[in-house]
């Protein structure tokens, strides 16, 4: 029987077919270890469903475990109510609703900025800023481990990135002090690099960047919530908010939500409002999103238990993991990279915890370098001591079962 599909091999598609062509994945699908796309039946919680079973989660970036409070929920339906279930339109035309303006503003007054400007995801704050400020002549020093989405922006800018080596402000000294000096330029970074789980060296980079006289962007999506006065991120925790000239959030992790934000000066921002076009060619946040994330953020001020009971849960967790055996790298946070250091190892890793009923992220490259295979263990602020044993129990079952520890 003739079907309607199109034929596969078109000359276009050529990555495609590469990419179906590719043994490994074949492989790992047949082992049964593939683990992408894994369905959860329920909400984004410490425990979820999957496959009917359930399974300690162990990979989510709820750090404040909020997604599932009721509060917020309740907050949600309220905003749905009031204001449907879409904007139909960008921020710029007739997708601008009273509650994404009070969002800003509570955001500007946390964040200690003059102004901010939400985007409907993160990864548009990332595109939309760089690609929108970075003219041609000018020059953009980018973290060689920086998420995706900075790496995007740096590509659909104009100018000239310079990558330096992670974390290593002697890197970045010596590309800063190859750079013509005449030449404006934008330091941007993580603070919390989203694999490694370290901090960003500000201190050393602040100094460094008023050596040579460079602006700086830092990507707080991993450290709100997680660092700083009352989880305003990085430049917060070393109390250098005035020296960081544009701070990038996301609402995708610890505030419970989907969206973004970038916080600085009001001049960039209104010329951002008018010049980005990530934010003025797409669809506004919805409401539901936005009231999600007003609540979150409401909630993450106002309960400051929730951020130390985090960094308790971190410190169990990875003492735990420590003394079984296993190789963390140079985490600092919530973010605790489980070293394997091999494709299908990490698969199986992952594979035989969720068997036992734990929920891990395996990272291989491109979002590690080669080599540096991970089991990303993220913790959040709602789960309890006896979840945490529990995992460090399987971990370490399974890690002497496969010989990682
Ligand atoms: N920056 C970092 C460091 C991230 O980890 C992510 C999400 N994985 C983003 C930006 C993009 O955020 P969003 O999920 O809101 O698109």
């Amino acid at each position: 029987m003739p079907t309607s599909h199109a034929p596969s091999s078109l000359p276009l598609f050529d990555k495609v077919r590469k990419f179906r062509a590719v043994g490994d994945l074949q492989a790992v699908r047949e082992a049964g270890i593939y683990p992408y796309f894994r369905e959860i039946s329920s909400a984004q919680d410490t425990e979820v469903i999957i496959n009917g079973q359930q399974v300690l989660m162990l990979g989510s970036n709820s750090y404040l475990g909020l997604t599932n409070d009721p509060r917020i929920k309740e907050a949600v339906c309220e905003a749905v109510q009031k204001y449907g279930s879409g904007c139909a339109g960008s921020r710029f035309l007739n997708g601008t609703l009273d509650i994404h303006v009070q969002l800003e503003r509570e955001l500007a007054q946390l964040m200690k900025k003059e102004d901010v400007l939400l985007y409907s995801t993160g990864f548009q704050v990332n595109l939309g800023v760089i690609s929108a400020i970075v003219g041609r002549e000018d020059c953009i020093l980018a973290d060689r481990a920086n998420h995706a989405s900075l790496a995007a922006g740096c590509q659909m800018s104009p100018g000239k990135t310079f990558l330096f080596s992670h974390n290593d402000m002697t890197s970045l000294a010596r590309r800063l002090a190859h750079l013509p000096p005449e030449a404006p330029k934008i330091i941007v970074v993580d603070g919390v690099f989203s694999m490694e789980g370290d901090i960003i060296k500000l201190p050393e980079l602040v100094k460094l960047a008023k050596q040579y006289d460079a602006v700086i962007m830092v990507d707080d999506a991993h450290s709100l919530g997680v660092l700083g006065e009352h989880g305003s991120g990085t430049a917060s925790h070393f109390g250098l908010v005035d020296d960081v000239h544009l701070i990038m959030g996301t609402f995708s992790k610890s505030l419970a939500s989907l969206g973004g934000f970038i916080a600085g000066d009001s001049d960039t921002i209104d010329y951002l409002r008018h010049h980005s076009r990530p934010l003025v060619f797409s669809a506004s946040m919805s409401p539901a999103n936005v009231a999600a994330a007003l609540a979150a953020l409401r909630i993450m001020i106002s309960e400051p238990e929730r951020m130390q009971q985090l960094w308790a849960n971190t410190a169990r967790m990875k003492q735990g993991l420590l003394s079984a055996g296993f190789t963390l790298g140079a985490t600092e946070t919530p973010i605790l990279p489980v070293y394997v250091r091999d494709t299908m190892k990490t698969f199986a890793f992952c594979r035989r915890l969720q068997d036992e009923g734990v929920f891990v992220n395996p990272v291989i490259p491109p979002g590690v370098p080669p080599g540096e295979e991970i089991l990303r263990v993220s913790l959040m602020a709602t789960h309890t001591f006896a979840q945490i044993d529990r995992a460090l129990e399987k971990f370490q079952m399974v890690g002497k079962e496969l010989g990682i520890i």
